[in-house]
């Protein structure tokens, strides 16, 4: 670091110390007072820059400058983030066609968030409408906005797997926080097929496997999400992300309903002089646990069937021809070899009979 430039810096550091002194000093009107101040200020500044930003754009200085585009010139020159660049341009460029853009964002009644948010669909025909309606609406307003404009065919439920990169453990990134340098990632992206730790040796990446999922929901899905994620709040004060909210949800539905995590009741008692079809709950889970929790059919070949999907407690000696509710005469079978096992006891004219009949009821 050089002389000059430290000096800069420590000089910074003393007038910062200095208004941080101030601030505790003074009261809590004037600081609130100074902090609007300063938020219009802001604004204001924002829109200079944008306009600054159009301008060079419009020219295409960042050529001249040794940029191959705007968006370099951002990220590399100015230090944007990727988000960040783009949101401007794409501002900058929608203030070039729209001038009164200016003035709404100088007044804080749209933002360059919202605003980036719709600049894909302005035109000519559609722009102050459109611009009223995103004027002092939030970004989730105008997300369901903007949805309406470009509606998608069908989303279907899709899992991948996928490679995300993370901090080694122990090292952090330059900026001391989670973040991802771009160059380190393109790196990595490269190299992950066959490494599965690279970078340099100060900003060290891994490589783990996850799985993305992705899915639409309805208006009752996603107010019951938020009453989850409010309830969550509570064990999570410091927020709550997707995974933790479905691993939370899944853990809760398992231990309700999964036999292997229930604790194991072996108080089993058949009452031989009441008979009943209904199978207590802990001999259901006896006979899960025991079967493996899949189909326990077994072909001619020997071979089980490894099915885990829609399974039911048949009886070995059916109900119907005397058979209890033991243990020993209860299997898990998937419903497909169920049927083919009730078949052969019935035949197969009189289990569809009784399906038709069942479904006509
Ligand atoms: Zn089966």
């Amino acid at each position: 670091m050089s002389v000059q430039v430290s000096e800069k810096i420590s000089g910074n550091s003393e007038k910062l110390a200095m208004l941080r002194a101030e601030l505790q000093s003074i009261n809590n009107r004037k600081l609130l007072e100074d902090l609007a101040c300063l938020n219009n200020r802001e604004r204001r500044l924002k829109v200079r820059i944008l306009l600054y930003l159009r301008e060079i754009d419009r020219r295409k200085l960042y050529l001249e400058e040794g940029y191959s585009s705007m968006f370099d010139f951002c990220t590399e020159h100015l230090g944007y983030s990727r988000s960040a660049a783009c949101r401007r341009i794409r501002v900058a460029r929608c203030m070039g066609r729209y001038p009164e853009i200016a003035a709404m964002l100088q007044a804080g009644e749209i933002n360059i968030t919202t605003l980036s948010m719709v600049s894909g669909i302005l035109n000519d025909d559609n722009y102050e409408e459109i611009l009223k309606k995103i004027s002092n609406r939030s970004k989730r307003d105008v997300e369901i906005f903007i949805s309406g404009f470009n509606p998608q065919r069908e989303i279907r439920d899709r899992v991948r797997p996928v490679c995300v990169l993370k901090p080694a453990a122990g090292k952090s990134t330059p900026t001391g926080g989670s973040r991802i340098n771009r160059k380190n990632y393109v790196k990595s992206e490269i190299k992950s097929d066959s490494t599965p730790d690279v970078g340099s040796k100060d900003t060290r990446l891994e490589v783990e496997r996850r799985f993305e999922i992705r899915f639409s929901a309805g208006e009752d899905f996603m107010k019951k999400l938020e009453k989850v994620k409010s309830l969550l709040s509570r064990k999570y004060p410091r927020g709550v992300n997707l995974e933790l909210m479905f691993e939370e949800l899944l853990d809760n539905y398992l231990d309700q309903n999964d036999p292997e995590r229930r604790e194991a009741d072996n108080n089993i008692k058949i009452n031989k002089l009441k008979r009943t079809r209904h199978i207590p709950r802990n001999i259901k889970d006896k006979v899960y646990r025991r079967d493996g929790g899949r189909c326990s059919f077994v072909g001619k070949s020997g071979r089980r069937c490894s099915s885990r999907w829609n399974l039911q407690y048949d009886h070995i000696i059916p109900y119907a021809k005397g058979g209890d509710n033991s243990p020993d005469n209860l299997r898990l079978l998937c419903a497909r070899h169920n049927r083919l096992m009730a078949e052969r006891e019935y035949g197969s004219d009189k289990i569809k009979r009784t399906i038709s009949g069942a479904a006509d009821t």
